[in-house]
């Protein structure tokens, strides 16, 4: 089985859903993360990153509160309050998510570009999608400066998404008139939502784990 088999199945599951491929896969990325650090807390190597980094950067302590587990927490906590001062009196922070999501995002993008060049349905999916958050579309764009006709790609793609989503927000606006009869379209009236989640990143609600 070709090594990027999975990436591409939820790559392709995330262009149906119309979310960012890229955050489709740092969501399964952090589904595994946080579960194992919390119901492991006793898992030596995730207590050991955990402790040497100092904890998570500020986006990533704010995901893993929103995932409740007081005793799990609690556990993780103690740690680095009896080793604060390694790690603040140094400012020497290493969040091990950050060092993973990074990481992922090296092989998804092979995986990617792999799939654009020998998957036609992978090719296909991608054209009719909805592009790319804002974060990861930076990241790919200037890392694709070698192959001018992928940053094209990119290019048509995000802008084909970014004129339905246009029209759609001026269906939102129309519908919002006083004088506005017309039957309500559902996916316009969420479309506000949906264009500030390109400069959020991350999935809608309903794939979040
Ligand atoms: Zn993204
Ligand atoms: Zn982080």
């Amino acid at each position: 089985m070709n090594l990027y088999e999975l990436k591409l199945a939820a790559m392709e599951d995330a262009m149906n859903f119309l979310e960012c491929p890229f955050c489709f896969l740092d969501e399964a990325l952090y589904k595994m993360y946080f579960n194992r650090l919390l119901n492991n807390v006793l898992d030596q190597d995730y207590r050991k990153e955990w402790l040497s980094g100092g904890g998570l950067c500020s986006k990533h302590s704010l995901m893993l509160l929103e995932k409740g587990s007081a005793t799990g927490q609690a556990i993780l906590y103690q740690d680095l309050l009896n080793n604060w001062q390694k790690t603040w009196l140094e400012n020497k922070f290493v969040c091990p998510v950050c060092q993973k999501i990074d990481y992922n995002f090296e092989d998804s993008k092979k995986a990617f570009i792999w799939g654009l060049k020998n998957r036609p349905e992978f090719y296909e999916g991608f054209l009719s999608s909805d592009g790319l958050c804002r974060d990861h579309f930076v990241k790919l764009y200037q890392e694709l400066a070698f192959d001018t006709r992928f940053q094209e790609l990119l290019v048509t793609v995000q802008d084909k998404a970014f004129c339905r989503l246009n029209k759609q927000l001026d269906q939102l606006l129309r519908q919002h008139s006083y004088n506005y009869q017309g039957k309500k379209d559902q996916p316009s009236l969420r479309s506000w939502k949906k264009a500030a989640r390109y400069f959020i990143s991350g999935v809608e609600k309903k794939y979040r784990v």
